[in-house]
């Protein structure tokens, strides 16, 4: 499933063929999608894109009028092809660009998205309840250490609930508590502000490293073989349970919170 930094990935991919061009059409082959296409998308036409922006996992396409908002799903891929490239199965929207170039969104699943919003898309149900943006300076260990008091939810779930941080999937939950020595399933309430601090550097690292990995490891959007893949980074304990800590050696465990594999090393994080 893409993550935040494989949509950041896309989202600096495509940016340079959108910004400034000017919507020509767009070929909806297939409405249903997570929530279906609406026609209303078809206002997005004549407008020029101002700015390719990113909201947690969405993608904004930002004109004078309103924004397309664009979200992967769980399969989803997007790609700028000339006009006239072939199309494939699963090929389900077509943004046509007036300098001959398209974006085309590509999902199996079919849990992708693909709305337009007049206005300000901040204000769009989706995006209007979202916590604060990973590595701006809206997210800091104030913050979340100011949300967390009271809170008896462990802190792995608590930093991967949207409403305190956007983005912080599984991974990056796992990745970042390790790297912090805390453990999952201490309650989010029962952490320093000190801690606090260590885990926001920890969690804006974990997804600049994903970022920049991204960047270099999966930068053609502009093939239509070369899906864009998602990238592993040099995880610590994701998918490592059973193994030894990189850090004493001791045994690395797993439990599921919140149904998720959830890996640690009890030695390291108390
Ligand atoms: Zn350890």
């Amino acid at each position: 499933m893409p993550e935040l930094p494989e949509v950041e990935v896309s989202r600096q991919g495509i940016a340079p063929f959108l910004t400034g061009a000017t919507i020509k059409q767009v070929i909806v082959r297939e409405p249903r999608m997570r929530w279906p296409v609406p026609d209303s998308i078809q206002e997005a036409c004549a407008q020029v894109i101002e700015r390719v922006e990113r909201r947690a996992k969405y993608i904004l396409l930002r004109t004078q009028v309103g924004s397309i908002i664009l979200h992967l799903g769980m399969s989803g891929n997007l790609r700028v092809l000339p006009v006239g490239s072939e199309v494939q199965k699963h090929d389900h929207i077509d943004i046509v660009l007036n300098s001959g170039q398209l974006l085309r969104l590509h999902d199996p699943r079919r849990f992708g998205a693909c709305l337009w919003v007049k206005g300000e898309p901040e204000l769009h149900p989706l995006l209007a309840k979202l916590g604060p943006e990973p590595l701006t300076t809206d997210f800091s260990d104030e913050t979340l250490f100011e949300r967390s008091r009271g809170r008896k939810t462990a802190v792995k779930q608590f930093i991967m609930d949207n409403a305190n941080v956007v983005g912080v999937g599984n991974i990056y939950a796992n990745e970042s508590l390790f790297r912090s020595g805390i453990h999952p399933k201490r309650a989010a309430g029962n952490i320093s502000k000190a801690r606090y601090q260590i885990l926001t550097e920890h969690i804006k690292t974990v997804l600049a490293e994903a970022i920049t990995q991204g960047g270099t490891t999966l930068k053609d959007f502009t093939k239509a073989d070369g899906k864009p893949g998602y990238f592993v980074q040099q995880l610590a304990v994701y998918g490592r349970a059973g193994l030894p800590c990189t850090h004493c050696g001791n045994t690395l465990q797993e439990i599921r919170l919140g149904q998720r594999s959830t890996v640690f090393c009890a030695q390291c994080q108390r």
